[in-house]
């Protein structure tokens, strides 16, 4: 199947007679019917629910569709997309490790990966995701156990060069972890191009409604856990008599381990109620990016001939610094997302954000809205000048997330905040 139709037949098939829609399995626990068969559960060494902290079937089928559109062995749903980038450092990493970021990252990501994790002895050192490969290589130390990036930055809009970081990381006998939440699978499949792990803030686009906070980590199932040292997965797990994931879980170790010690730790899964939302959101994720790509593009070329504006970033659009990444991991579209920096500063930029009307002034991207937002002044307010910087932000930044509309309303829209810059 294609993604297309992955995203409505994948996950949930119905047999004979059963409902056509994804049901609700809203419920904490499961009946069984024997004493035997739960301890088994306890064991892992048999497949079912026992505790919706852990798993849920609901839950379950959507964890399927995704791990289907991204190709990867396993993927695990979380509360948020925070959570996910948090959970798939720390099922390998811990204490006194090190791990490298892209400085071309998501404000609230540097927030967790620089002072939470700092105070959790992870140490996060940051690299330039377009610096040469003999600098990038010189950060890594012996304590370095994995390197995340985004494959489209949010809010930079620079575009990973994936294989390139993937052969990097793979030299030193470690991990990419890769945040695919802008362009989904849909527009970019990561694990094709080298990525080891695929982490989702599934409440922009694929959630695509603005409805619902999650999460979700694929596996790829790819990476030789074992034999680059990680024993986390290659030794006995105690809490579980002794399970060993590498040798009882095969390719799916990481998954395995993922939701069965740190899901099960934390309580970070999803409800059922929540999946269904999110499925249904999936469902559309395949026809919502194309028209999110062909509006964006359409308001990119309209912005780079405005005199109002003084430098415009879309990489799908020729010219674009990331075109040519662009064009590689992600031929078919860059998202939604434009950034745009109004001629005549701040200023002239809240003049512009707060002339528009269709498009909502909101704490959010990547909805069938359109939306737009000022990082500097919002979402990375928290960053020093030099952080803004090197995350790619200039003070002057727009973000437009545009949504699926009819055009000729986004662009009227945009053409009537550009005439009340000074
Ligand atoms: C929003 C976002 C996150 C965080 O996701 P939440 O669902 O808000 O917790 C992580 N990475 C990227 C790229 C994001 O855009």
């Amino acid at each position: 199947m294609k993604n297309g139709t992955k995203c409505i037949h994948e996950g949930y098939k119905p047999a004979n007679g059963q409902p056509l829609a994804l049901p609700i399995y809203q419920s904490t626990t499961y009946a069984y019917e024997s004493t035997e068969h739960i301890g088994k559960l306890f064991d892992l060494a048999a497949d079912g629910h026992m505790y919706s902290r852990i798993s849920n079937p609901t839950v379950a089928y959507v964890e399927e569709k995704i791990a289907a559109l991204e190709g990867g062995v396993a993927a695990v749903c979380t509360t948020s997309g925070q959570t996910a980038s948090f959970l798939s450092l720390v099922n390998i990493l811990g204490c006194g490790d090190s791990f490298l970021c892209s400085s071309k990252i998501y404000g609230g990501t540097i927030n967790l990966f620089s002072v939470t994790m700092k105070r959790f002895g992870i140490e996060c050192i940051y690299f330039d995701p377009d610096a040469e490969d003999g600098e990038i290589e010189a950060l890594i130390k012996p304590n370095t156990r994995a390197v995340f990036a985004e494959s489209l930055a949010n809010p930079a809009l620079s575009v990973l060069d994936i294989r390139r970081i993937a052969d990097i990381a793979h030299r030193h006998g470690i991990p990419l972890i890769v945040d695919n939440t802008f362009p989904t699978p849909i527009l970019c499949r990561p694990i094709e191009h080298g990525a080891d792990i695929v982490t989702h803030s599934t409440t922009k686009y694929m959630d695509g409604h603005a409805i619902q906070v999650g999460g979700a980590i694929v596996d790829s199932g790819n990476f030789d856990w074992e034999k680059n040292g990680y024993t986390c997965l290659s030794e006995p797990d105690e809490s579980y008599h002794g399970v060993v994931y590498t040798k009882d879980f095969g390719k799916a170790a990481y998954a395995v381990k993922l939701r069965v010690q740190l899901i099960r730790d934390f309580g970070t899964y999803p409800s059922a109620t929540a999946a269904f939302y999110l499925d249904l959101g999936l469902q559309t994720l395949d026809v919502r990016m194309e028209r999110h790509c062909k509006n964006a593009y359409a308001v990119a070329e309209y912005l780079k001939k405005s005199n109002k504006v003084e430098a415009v970033a879309y990489p799908a659009l020729e010219g674009d610094k990331y075109h040519s990444l662009a064009q590689k991991y992600m031929p078919n579209g860059t998202s939604g997302v434009v950034s745009l920096t109004i001629a005549g500063g701040k200023e002239n930029a809240v003049r512009f954000m707060d002339a528009l009307k269709l498009a909502k002034n909101v704490v959010h991207v990547a909805t069938v809205h359109t939306c737009v937002l000022h990082p500097a002044s919002e979402t990375h307010r928290q960053l020093n000048d030099e952080q803004l910087i090197a995350a790619g932000i200039n003070p002057g930044m727009i973000r437009l997330s545009v949504g699926i509309e009819d055009i000729n309303d986004i662009l009227a829209d945009i053409e009537n905040g550009l005439s009340k810059c000074v």
